[in-house]
């Protein structure tokens, strides 16, 4: 969303390249773009790696932070019993700084982040959830236009299911990031925000754990996304999106119908193009109604014909040409106000088909494609800079602008301009490879 900041690393999970795992969990997206600190726009995410370099928190500093900040809390109606027993009892926590500090150093394939996200025991779980809490569901569907599959994907995504919150104190994890030069912005509103929840009596200060950026609960709200969304659904009049399912999934619920889920639609779908189709056109932001895209032979995966619908939709070839392709539909913009990224929103949308029936993909994504180092992104950027088709900072971030780029080279190639790094590709380029 437009107020959050541009940075290189995902609180849980979301960059500003996109979801990678979860740095110290081993969980996938847990953080989003709507609702979390990090946040990342690409389809080809990074792994965590090399750590940047920056002046430490002193615990002097963060002392005097804290006062600082109790001041404020106070000027903004926040009570002093609060205060005292939630802010003032904040401890910095330097593993949070370390975490925050990260630097993606690899690119994530579309196989290897779809294939550990989207399985088939996780499909399993989610339609076994689905017929433990049908009723909820149904209700919570009549209330917020939200299939119960859409909400079981998002759950299945961020924390497993509720497996995994994360277990730092929402205070400390946010008064350090609060309190840290590099987002501190952004993480002042936020605490701010979690001493509110507090303040409303929905949590005790000491039950608020979350991921090392605070993403709270089942669906990993951050706190400015828990005071606009969470709902009391149980009704004991507290908004409790840790241990209560119904107040957490009508939450999300309420949340995607605030982001612009349209109920009549899907998210999208695989399709199947034909031989000689025109790769220019992929992209998210080229936008042709279902008639045009069959007209240029688009079908559905299984090759019957595109629904006779009048909708706008884009293409995307998250994994090139040898891979899947899909047309995407207004809910997909939605999933990706939650995340921005391209590979959660096409996870959440198979990972809610599969557990509402539907099948596995059709063009699985190869599995051989390279993972590109930081170093081969820039030296990516520069080549293609060179020759006059990108035109940004090379900054070692294969994001759509990148992959734009390589398209027009591919066609002026008289290559399949699908924008994907293949190896060949790459040599072509002078891009050293593994
Ligand atoms: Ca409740």
């Amino acid at each position: 969303m437009s107020y959050l900041p541009k940075f290189t690393l995902f609180a849980c999970c979301v960059g500003l390249l996109s979801c990678a795992q979860t740095p110290g969990t081993g969980q996938s997206a847990a953080a989003s773009t709507a609702h979390t600190a990090a946040n990342n726009a690409g389809s080809a995410p990074l792994t965590t790696g090399t750590a940047t370099q920056q002046a430490p928190l002193s615990d002097a500093d963060f002392a005097a932070c804290i006062d600082r900040f109790s001041r404020d809390a106070i000027n903004a109606g926040i009570s002093e019993q609060v205060i005292r027993t939630s802010l003032q009892r904040a401890t910095l926590n330097r593993r949070v700084l370390e975490l925050d500090r990260q630097q993606p150093e690899f690119t994530t394939t579309f196989a290897d982040y779809f294939n550990r996200r989207v399985t088939a025991q996780r499909v399993a779980q989610g339609r076994a959830l689905w017929a433990a809490h049908r009723p909820l569901l149904d209700r919570i569907e009549q209330a917020y236009g939200i299939p119960a599959p859409y909400l079981l994907a998002f759950w299945g995504l961020e924390t497993n299911f509720g497996s995994y919150f994360g277990n730092i104190p929402v205070m400390d994890s946010l008064a350090t990031l609060a309190c840290d030069t590099r987002r501190s912005g952004f993480f002042t509103i936020e605490l701010m925000n979690a001493l509110r929840i507090v303040e409303q009596g929905d949590i005790a200060p000491k039950k608020m754990v979350g991921s090392w950026a605070g993403a709270m609960g089942n669906f990993q709200f951050m706190p400015s996304a828990y005071l606009k969304n969470a709902v009391d659904f149980d009704g004991d009049n507290k908004r409790d999106l840790w241990h209560s399912k119904p107040d957490a999934m009508a939450s999300a619920a309420h949340f995607l119908r605030n982001l612009g889920w349209v109920s009549a639609e899907r998210w999208g779908r695989e399709v199947k193009l034909p031989r000689n189709f025109p790769f220019l056109e992929a992209g998210l932001k080229n936008h042709k109604s279902i008639a045009e895209w069959r007209n240029l032979g688009v079908t559905r995966a299984d090759n019957t014909p595109l629904p006779p619908v009048d909708i706008q939709a884009s293409l995307l070839v998250p994994a090139g040409h040898e891979g899947p392709a899909f047309l995407v539909y207004e809910n997909f913009n939605v999933i990706m106000r939650w995340n921005r990224s391209e590979f959660y929103a096409l996870a959440v949308g198979q990972l809610a088909d599969q557990i509402a029936g539907g099948a596995p993909l059709v063009q699985a994504p190869p599995t051989d494609a390279p993972r590109l180092h930081r170093q081969q992104v820039i030296q990516l950027q520069e080549a293609l800079g060179q020759k006059g088709f990108y035109h940004e900072k090379a900054d070692g971030i294969f994001g759509p602008a990148t992959r734009r780029a390589l398209s027009e080279f591919q066609h002026q190639q008289g290559l399949i301009a699908d924008g994907f790094p293949s190896r060949t590709l790459l040599a072509m380029l002078g891009v050293l490879s593994d």
